[in-house]
């Protein structure tokens, strides 16, 4: 009784402290249908500005009020936590959603990074462009794909990006940093300082529509066939270690199938851990110690996380 008291005063003060934003705000709200894990608790607010200038407003408000923000786009590489997310979430998939050619240049390509990935292939694959096809089949936001630096084991989005439009998490105008402020690695853009990506400017290349046509199209059938299909997970949990293949490791440890309450380690591929159905993000963290600790037994190797863990665990 005393901790729902507790918990209805900090939602109501949280309702004050941002209150009269332009900005839709939802409190308490579910976050597991906002992930592709179908896992994770509540939001204590999540916010969903649809432009620019109500972005700037919630983050001007968040710093005033000593919020903590969390960045959330299609959540297709994240696990929140039973627990949910402390403060604020902020949102783009409500709004940030143009895509277009940049005028009298038939090479630059601008998203929204509200803008689902598969959009901006077929965007690019339909007026014959190269330099994102990188991203067939993956799934998520241009604003996830940009800060994951998301692509095959050969190519990254990064190499095709000119400019980005960037709010800083510290408040401020939206700025536009060209590609040589951002530092691109394997799975990851690192920016000056923590900041939300409201749009990214790519620049293509001239290729052949009818090869790009053949190449998403055998793509998605080998992604059909090679990783597990219409079944709730966060595509690679781990990031590859350097010259091998974190799939083929944990095969070879005999995990394939291996199942911790409702979570289980893909019997397609290895590096897939996907929600049989009821699976909380206690199930998933334990189903990922166990696999780090037989990787490391059976090959002395750390597995690192490609995932993003987010939010608090259960009180
Ligand atoms: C079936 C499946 C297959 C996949 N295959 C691939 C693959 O082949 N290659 C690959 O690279 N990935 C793959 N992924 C992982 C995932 O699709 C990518 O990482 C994608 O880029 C995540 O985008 P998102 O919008 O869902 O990001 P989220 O999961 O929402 O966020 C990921 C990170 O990006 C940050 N972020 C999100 N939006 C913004 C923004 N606007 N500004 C600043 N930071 C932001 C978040 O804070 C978080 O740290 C796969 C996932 C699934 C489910």
């Amino acid at each position: 009784m005393r901790g729902c008291l507790v918990e209805e005063e900090m939602v109501v003060g949280l309702e004050r402290k941002l209150a009269g934003l332009a900005c839709e705000v939802r409190f308490g709200e579910r976050l597991a249908p906002y992930t592709t894990f179908q896992v994770g608790g509540l939001a204590d607010a999540f916010a969903l500005p649809k432009d620019e200038a109500e972005l700037v407003e919630l983050i001007a408000r968040c710093r005033a009020e000593g919020l903590r923000m969390t960045i959330l786009g299609g959540g297709a590489n994240t696990l929140i936590r039973d627990g949910g997310i402390r403060g604020v979430v902020i949102c783009l998939v409500n709004g940030f959603r143009e895509i277009g050619l940049v005028a009298d240049d038939a090479l630059l390509v601008e998203a929204g990074a509200g803008v689902k990935i598969p959009q901006l292939v077929r965007f690019a694959a339909d007026r014959g462009l190269d330099g994102v096809e990188c991203l067939a089949g993956v799934p998520g936001t241009v604003g996830g794909a940009l800060a994951m630096n998301a692509g095959t084991a050969e190519r990254f989005v990064g190499e095709s990006v000119e400019s980005i439009r960037w709010a800083r998490l510290s408040g401020g105008m939206v700025e536009t940093l060209p590609a040589s402020r951002l530092t691109f690695i394997y799975r990851e853009a690192r920016f000056p300082e923590p900041g939300v990506v409201t749009a990214v400017r790519f620049r293509l290349r001239r290729g052949d529509a009818e090869a790009l046509r053949v190449y998403l199209k055998e793509n998605a059938a080998l992604r059909r066939e090679r990783q597990p299909w219409g079944v709730p997970c966060a595509g690679s949990i781990f990031r590859n270690p350097p010259g091998e293949r974190a799939g083929r490791l944990i095969e070879a440890a005999g995990l394939k199938g291996r199942r911790v309450g409702g979570a289980e380690v893909s019997r397609v591929h290895a590096n897939f851990l996907v929600n049989r159905g009821g699976a909380t993000a206690a199930d998933v963290l334990e189903l990922i110690g166990e696999v780090q600790a037989r990787v490391r037994e059976a090959h002395g190797l750390n597995l690192e996380l490609e995932l993003k863990i987010v939010g608090e665990d259960v009180s």
